[in-house]
């Protein structure tokens, strides 16, 4: 199945998606994971990106757009894929459609998940994760068991730098601005269902997977 997850920063697609990925095996394309992979290896794209996402402002179209194209053409993902974080703008969506077409297939479903404000904000603030595996925790709903460190690989924990309070209002003014549109355009394009995104983890889990069971998911 194609899928895009679309939503806030901070709504759980991340999560989500490495769940879906766990049960159905769609691999999860994170423009924003390939992003901070090419901070942490200080490539030149990398350096260059830096400087967007630490002021919470989206990368190029140009740049990220080059990042999904490379992996839809990886053999993992010719049997479907979770698009988390892509598309941030009508530009990208409008390029999405053109690689899936020259592909000679379509996305299946955009789910957008829905989750109030405040608790965007509570989620962000106290995200914490780990630079080594990429768990994530948070310091009250998903909290390690050992305070700061990971219980996967034992890393310490780090805040990612735009989860400070300052470009969280940045990067949700962005959302706002230029990714808030997609919405209207997947729904024209009946391609959209809204998905609550509100309280534990395993709950949204629950929907989200009648949701794609309802779409035929095995
Ligand atoms: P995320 O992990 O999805 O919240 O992304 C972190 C940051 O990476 C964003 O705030 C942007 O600066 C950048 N980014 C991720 N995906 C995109 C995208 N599709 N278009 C532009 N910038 C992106």
């Amino acid at each position: 199945m194609r899928l895009v997850f679309l939503g806030a920063p901070g709504v759980g697609k991340g999560t989500q998606a490495d769940r879906v990925t766990a049960q159905f095996g769609w691999p999860k394309i994170s423009t924003g994971d390939l992003l901070r992979e090419a901070v942490r290896k200080q490539t030149p794209l990398g350096i260059e990106a830096k400087k967007s996402m630490d002021a919470g402002k989206l990368v190029p179209d140009s740049v990220v757009i080059g990042m999904v194209r490379e992996k839809l053409g990886e053999p993992l993902c010719q049997n479907g894929f979770i698009l988390d974080g892509f598309p941030r703008t009508v530009p990208q969506a409008e390029e999405l459609n053109r690689m899936l077409a020259d592909r000679g297939v379509t996305l299946d479903r955009v789910i957008n998940f829905r989750v109030t404000r405040e608790d965007i904000v509570k989620r962000l603030s106290g995200r914490r994760s780990c630079p080594k595996c990429h768990s994530v925790f948070h310091v009250d709903f998903v909290a390690p068991k050992i305070s700061g460190q990971c219980d996967r690989c034992g890393t310490a924990l780090v805040q990612r730098s735009d989860d400070k309070p300052e470009t969280i209002e940045a990067r949700l003014r962005v959302y706002d601005e230029q990714t808030s549109p997609l919405m209207a355009y997947y729904e024209g394009k009946n391609k959209l269902s809204n998905l609550d995104g509100a309280g534990e983890m395993a709950q949204v889990y629950d929907r989200l997977a009648k949701v794609l069971v309802g779409l035929g998911a095995t």
